[in-house]
């Protein structure tokens, strides 16, 4: 219709604030569960795509507290000093498990929300991680096509988010406190191996244990290292450890150097580009899988066969597989 055709427009060259209002109506379309919204939003999508990609996408992640609004802050305030316009999205895995949040209620980013040249977007509320994931692979999105060209995609250390946001993002960092216990938790989850960048936060408060835990971290990462490539191989990129403090805003252009180090030579590389040409293909298989599952189970012969077949599983009088074969059989 008209009108999307004018959102469309608006996104893409509006002013200031008529943009402001147009993304965020668009994204609260591609977010809407009514199935009009939804056609809209997808004809939208698809529009905005040749708009779309030219930003640079940054993943953030770590546990409650560890500093992430703090250091999204600071980082914001200098990209936009730098002249970037900075977008702030958010995947928060504990709206989908309880309805509760642990990044959206509290106000964070007070002096960047207000800067004309961020966005900032909380955390879509509900559904399925897959779901808010593939929300905020949308949004981002959006705001590429916005002319946001650096778009941070945050989220809370804890379940499968941080694996969402690595597969959609050009650089995952990995925010730690200064202290081991938080390490061998990030080792255990295998967390650090998705981490292109580590930080130390809150530096200023032990700098020996920030040392300390750079040390212990940089020999971790230097084993995962080990299993792909070579260690001296100057065209792949090395996982750093970078030590901070993002409440005194020290080492944020240290960081900021080390992600455009890494930029260039992924671009150089070609493996920016294939890296997301991989997160597209496996993206799209992702929410098929998703979508199957969700239409098998709702298929009416399934329902129907599914809790007597499901009995006769538990009880081991059918084998688990006959009881899958039989299940997809009655799936068209
Ligand atoms: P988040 O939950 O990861 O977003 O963490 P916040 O950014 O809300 O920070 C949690 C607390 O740690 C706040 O009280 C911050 O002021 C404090 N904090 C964040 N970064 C630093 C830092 O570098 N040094 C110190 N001393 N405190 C910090």
């Amino acid at each position: 219709p008209a009108a999307d055709a004018a959102l469309l427009a608006q996104v893409t060259c509006g002013d200031a604030v008529p943009r402001r209002r147009a993304i965020a109506k668009t994204i609260t379309l591609l977010e809407s569960t009514r199935a009009d919204h939804r056609a809209r939003a997808d004809d939208l999508l698809n529009a905005l795509l040749p708009h779309t990609g030219r930003s640079f996408r940054l993943g953030i992640s770590g546990v409650p507290g560890v500093g992430k609004s703090t250091f999204i802050e600071a980082l914001g305030l200098h990209l936009i000093g730098l002249g970037h316009r900075v977008a702030v999205l958010a995947i928060d895995p504990s709206s989908s498990v309880s309805g509760g949040s642990i990044l959206g209620d509290k106000t964070r980013m007070e002096r960047l929300s207000v800067h004309e040249s961020a966005y900032i977007r909380p955390s879509p509320s509900s559904g399925t991680l897959g779901g808010v994931a593939e929300r905020t692979r949308e949004s981002l999105l959006v705001c590429e096509a916005a002319g946001y060209d650096i778009v941070i995609v945050e989220t809370v250390g804890v379940g499968q988010s941080e694996t969402a946001v690595a597969g959609m993002t050009d650089m995952f960092v990995l925010m730690q406190l200064p202290n081991a216990g938080d390490d061998l938790q990030a080792i255990k989850k295998g967390v650090m191996e998705l981490a292109d960048l580590v930080v130390i936060n809150k530096a200023d408060i032990d700098e020996a244990a920030a040392t300390r835990a750079r040390a212990q971290i940089t020999s971790a990462l230097r084993l995962f290292g080990l299993h792909g490539h070579q260690p001296h191989d100057d065209t792949v990129w090395h996982p750093k450890v970078l030590q901070l403090s993002a409440l005194k805003s020290h080492g944020v252009d240290a960081f900021w150097q080390t992600v455009s180090e890494y930029r260039d030579l992924q671009t150089r590389t070609g493996r920016l580009a294939q890296r997301r040409r991989g997160q597209d293909e496996a993206w799209m298989w992702e929410r098929v899988d998703a979508g199957l599952k969700a239409r098998f189970r709702s298929h009416p012969a399934v329902r129907e066969h599914l809790p007597a077949l499901r009995d006769d599983v538990r009880q081991g009088t059918v084998a688990a597989s006959v009881a899958a074969r039989r299940l997809l059989d009655l799936f068209h």
